[in-house]
């Protein structure tokens, strides 16, 4: 499968596809939450030895707070189940691709494995702009998998900003 992806990037020849879209599903269901709060969806959740330890939803709208993205509100969930900052062993799957801030805390949370789902081409730190996540310069990298249900992903984002869009433009009307 020639994707465009380096070769540390990919989706593993094992049962973990099936396991990653269902995971990815979930996270998106996160992401719809936000959307009904009328934040960007984008979801995640936090998958511990199978086991779903932490979902979170962006809720920068919702609580006027610029950090309140999905993956660090995921990962304060995960730590405080686990009692232990350090991931290790855990997996992340979110909808989009981490922003700088979110790749960082990644990075110092130790987590083994990353699963996203569209790139974001104006912030994306795991290839689109930078690579945080396997930084040869940092203390930890991750394993990255990308485009899992890419294309629901990407759907999902553009049917809110086109919905955004025309509620804009009737409301320049009234
Ligand atoms: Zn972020």
């Amino acid at each position: 499968m020639d994707n465009g992806f380096d070769n540390s990037i990919s989706g593993g020849a094992d049962l973990r596809p099936d396991a990653d879209e269902r995971h990815m599903a979930r996270a998106i269901d996160q992401a719809y939450i936000a959307e009904e709060n009328g934040d960007v969806p984008i979801g995640c959740v936090i998958v511990y030895e199978g086991q779903v330890v932490a979902k979170a939803y962006n809720q920068r709208e919702q609580l006027h707070d610029p950090t309140a993205h999905a993956e660090i509100i995921a990962l304060t969930q995960a730590a405080e189940f686990i009692g232990n900052w350090r991931l290790h062993g855990c997996t992340i799957y979110v909808t989009l691709e981490p922003c700088p801030m979110c790749a960082g805390a990644l990075v110092l949370a130790r987590m083994d494995r990353l699963v996203y789902g569209c790139d974001d081409p104006k912030t994306g730190a795991v290839r689109s702009l930078y690579n945080i996540v396997q930084d040869e310069r940092l203390n930890h990298r991750l394993e990255v998998t990308a485009g899992v249900l890419a294309d629901k992903c990407t759907a999902q984002l553009q049917e809110f900003f086109k919905r955004r869009r025309e509620e804009k433009r009737n409301s320049e009307f009234l």
